[in-house]
């Protein structure tokens, strides 16, 4: 019997399912889906993902399919310049998620268990049972990964309260059998410009389209060669000519979390945790984040040390930072309407002010995001192979060692196993080892 269940083999529950290993906690990832996914979904990571990814050896693996690094991210369309942000990755990386979860898979020991659909869940004083394909599966916690329709969050009943979507998009990966030249050249930042057209490879392009059409059309209907047709040649002029639809979703500005993330023993992460309009390209880096936040104390939680209220933190720290890009999407989401011209153009002359673009670079990058008794993610300190906090320039009090890793280094830190740091020298070390990785320490 594994540890933990995961619903759901999207990014977030890949790599929940990756920090749990290397904790050395068993899992096993139960997806609805025979095969992976192709649809292409996110097409950036931000700096703060490349840094969790590259932390972990996953990386390598990533770079060589990244069409682009972007020096740069984008608040509604606005470019938001990222060549100042205190990491060693200062870019977005234009590479599509399928790539991300794939690298992120490949290296799971437990081959995620796939056309294991979860139907039930139910919860008791010692675990959880799930059903999945047809079958029975039990541990002592489950992963709600499953994404922005949830099954596991409907079976739950777990509140999910926020707004409901006002506009309707289309997204699709198409091919272009003509275009007009200049159109779809280059690998850019998304803009609020009609018709937006991206190159992926392969001859694919990526597009964005929202109109007066698509208003018309119910979240089920399908989108046809049509009309997208009729929405690029709006934009872009008879000269372009679409050849085939190739993926195609229909998507709204919904926006909604949930209350609790933490039911009982079953947690949840990532877009099953929270829905918003994919404008700034914040929902995969959310989603990564729950994971790397989640994976260290419910592994910690299991081998039996975590101390009070540390998978509870899982919640404290996770839910503001989605909570506040809830607000962030919403704001941009507006900032997009056609007749919010006067008001857009006062946001970019903001967005010009250095400390203004400096403060929206570290929110909408990550790199920024903190939490109460953190000082930010250490940037020069790799992650311990086996999840382990780590103590650079300090070695560990005794009873410590199987829980911390000691390095050298001039520089005092005690690094949490998501990056975070926790102390910078001087007194308060035994304090914070008990605060984040202690309890019934064997001295
Ligand atoms: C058009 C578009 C563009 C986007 N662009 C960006 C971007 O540039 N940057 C960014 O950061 N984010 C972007 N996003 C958001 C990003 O794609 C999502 O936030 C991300 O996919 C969330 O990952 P996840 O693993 O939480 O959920 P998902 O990727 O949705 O994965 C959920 C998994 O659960 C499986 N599943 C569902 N139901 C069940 C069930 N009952 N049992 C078992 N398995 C189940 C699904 O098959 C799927 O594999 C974009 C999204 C869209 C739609």
């Amino acid at each position: 019997m594994p540890d933990v269940l995961v619903a759901g083999a999207g990014p977030t529950g890949l790599l929940v399912a990756f920090e749990l290993e290397r904790a050395g906690i068993d899992v096993l990832v139960l997806e609805r889906d025979a095969r992976p996914t192709t649809q292409s979904k996110a097409l950036g990571l931000q700096p703060q993902s490349v840094e969790v990814l590259a932390d972990r050896g996953l990386l390598a693996a990533i770079e060589p399919h990244a069409d682009a690094r972007l020096p740069a991210g984008h608040f509604s369309g606005i470019r938001i310049d990222y060549t100042d942000l205190p990491t060693n990755f200062p870019y977005q990386l234009g590479v599509e998620q399928v790539h991300v979860a794939a690298a992120i898979e490949a290296r799971l020991r437990t081959p995620v268990l796939r056309d294991a659909a979860v139907t039930a869940v139910t919860q008791d004083s010692e675990g959880v049972t799930v059903t999945a394909g047809g079958r029975d599966h039990r541990a002592t916690w489950l992963v709600a990964a499953d994404g922005g329709h949830s099954t596991v969050r409907k079976l739950l009943g777990a509140a999910f309260p926020g707004t409901s979507a006002r506009i309707s998009l289309v997204v699709a990966d198409v091919t272009l059998t003509r275009k007009p030249h200049g159109v779809g050249d280059d690998w850019q930042l998304p803009s609020n410009t009609p018709g937006f057209l991206l190159p992926l490879s392969g001859g694919r392009y990526r597009t964005v389209v929202v109109g007066e059409e698509q208003q018309r059309y119910g979240r089920d209907a399908p989108v046809t060669a049509g009309e997208l047709q009729r929405a690029l040649t709006a934009a872009h002029g008879p000269e372009i000519e679409v050849g085939q639809v190739l993926w195609a979703s229909r998507f709204g500005d919904a926006a909604r979390q949930v209350e609790q993330y933490r039911h009982g023993r079953v947690l949840f992460a990532g877009d099953a945790a929270h829905i918003h309009l994919p404008v700034g390209g914040q929902g995969l880096n959310l989603g990564l984040q729950d994971a790397v936040n989640l994976g260290w104390k419910l592994a910690a939680r299991i081998r039996g040390h975590a101390p009070d209220g540390l998978l509870d933190s899982y919640h404290d720290e996770r839910h503001p930072v989605a909570a506040r890009a809830l607000v962030s999407t919403r704001a941009q989401g507006l900032l997009g309407a056609p007749d919010v011209g006067a008001v857009r153009e006062i946001v970019t002359g903001l967005l010009a002010v250095p400390e203004a673009r400096h403060a929206v670079a570290l929110e909408i990058s990550g790199i920024g995001i903190t939490y109460p008794g953190t000082t930010g993610r250490a940037t020069d300190v790799p992650v311990a192979p086996d999840g382990r906090a780590v103590l650079v320039g300090a070695s560990a009090p005794s009873g410590w060692t199987d829980r911390v890793e000691s390095r050298d280094g001039t520089r005092p830190e005690l690094v949490r196993p998501d990056g975070y740091v926790v102390w910078q020298g001087g007194p308060g070390l035994d304090s914070a080892l008990r605060r984040w990785f202690g309890s019934e320490l064997r001295q």
